[in-house]
């Protein structure tokens, strides 16, 4: 296991997200609208994305650095073939005490089971309306939200006992849907995460006018489902939770807009080709894959890391105005959310 590293504003790093493709089989708005991300769109090429054993190597390098937790993301992570044997792989590392992936769940009731069987710790799905309508609009795909529904059970059904639900709420979109969804989570013993939607990247179209913040919708919720505050489960959770007062259960929300969290955070991520990134908001990363197809040892793959944490004083949120939001910002399909 590894040491502590710190950054400018005594950060620890803890968490790494990789993302693993930059490719979707969802169009959501918020994310990859289909005017940007069209068929004339470029997406990487398989060449360049890392291979499992980079990503591995990556991971081990990491885990030296400080980190414990690790998430599998994209783009849409089931996508890439054979995916459970990267996660057989990670699972397999001392020190990764928590391996987790974020998908949409349109192909998880075929992957489930291979995935638990692989070591996934947990899983987290995003679904943004229970309204079949709704969540077609949201997600601009040609899919039935039952095919989520469907890869969720089979998630219960493969052993995951953890699982959480991620919905973005987008003003005059989804938001009458939060009662219904935090009812069908506390219901199924899902862990529910509304998030406050996000200017990230450039192509979206965010405007402040479509947030809507996390407060409302705890009252919202709450006005028909009694809930109380609870602490949160260890430090620098980005969730501001509650409890169903009458019942088992919880919902949470990430208020990145209204009630930023950058003083706790302690994330990097990985590019699917390789980059660092200490920030959602980033306009770049440093290269680790130059050094992991360079012929570098571990210790330079060490040095990079530590070198890149130690250098960041990222806190985009926290700055968000007039001034931040000229500047160039990665895609989260492409840097991973
Ligand atoms: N495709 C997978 C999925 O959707 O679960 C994983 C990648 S996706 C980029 C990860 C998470 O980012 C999803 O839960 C998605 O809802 C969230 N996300 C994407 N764009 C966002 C935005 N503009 N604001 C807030 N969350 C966003
Ligand atoms: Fe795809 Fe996830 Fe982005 Fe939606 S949020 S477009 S499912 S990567
Ligand atoms: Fe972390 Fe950047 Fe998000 Fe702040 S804006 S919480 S530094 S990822």
């Amino acid at each position: 296991m590894g040491t502590d590293s710190q950054d400018r504003f005594g950060r620890s790093l803890r968490d790494l997200r990789v993302s693993i493709t930059d490719r979707c089989n969802f169009r959501c708005r918020y994310c990859m609208p289909r005017e940007v991300f069209g068929p004339d769109f470029t997406f990487l090429e398989r060449s360049e994305l890392l291979s499992f054993e980079e990503i591995a190597r990556a991971v081990r390098a990491f885990v030296r650095c400080g980190v414990r937790k690790v998430r599998l993301t994209g783009g849409e992570p089931l996508l890439r073939r054979d995916v459970e044997e990267l996660v057989a792989m990670l699972a397999a590392i001392d020190g990764v005490d928590d391996l987790a992936m974020t998908t949409n769940a349109s192909l998880l009731a075929a992957k489930a089971g291979a995935l638990r069987r692989a070591g996934l710790g947990r899983v987290t799905v995003s679904l943004d309306s229970l309204d079949d309508a709704v969540f077609r609009a949201m997600s601009d795909v040609h899919l039935p939200v039952g095919r989520v529904l469907e890869g969720i059970a089979a998630a219960r059904e493969a052993g995951f006992d953890e699982i959480k639900l991620n919905t973005v709420v987008k003003r005059g979109v989804n938001e009458d849907g939060v009662l219904d969804l935090a009812r069908y989570a506390g219901e199924h013993g899902y862990i529910i995460r509304f998030i406050e939607y996000m200017d990230v990247g450039t192509t979206n179209g965010w405007r402040l006018d479509d947030v809507v913040p996390g407060e409302e919708i705890v009252r919202r919720i709450g006005e028909h489902l009694p809930l109380e505050p609870i602490p949160p489960k260890y430090a620098g959770e980005v969730a501001t939770r509650y409890r169903f007062r009458d019942g088992a259960g919880e919902i949470g929300v990430i208020t990145s807009v209204t009630r930023p969290f950058c003083s706790t955070c302690t994330r990097a991520r990985l590019s699917a080709i390789g980059e660092i990134y200490t920030c959602l908001f980033a306009g770049g990363g440093g290269d680790l894959r130059a050094l992991l197809r360079g012929g570098a040892d571990d210790t330079e793959l060490e040095a990079m890391i530590r070198g890149t944490w130690a250098a960041r004083d990222d806190r985009y949120s926290e700055l968000r105005s007039r001034a931040t939001r000229d500047l160039p910002k990665v895609e989260m399909s492409y840097i991973g959310g």
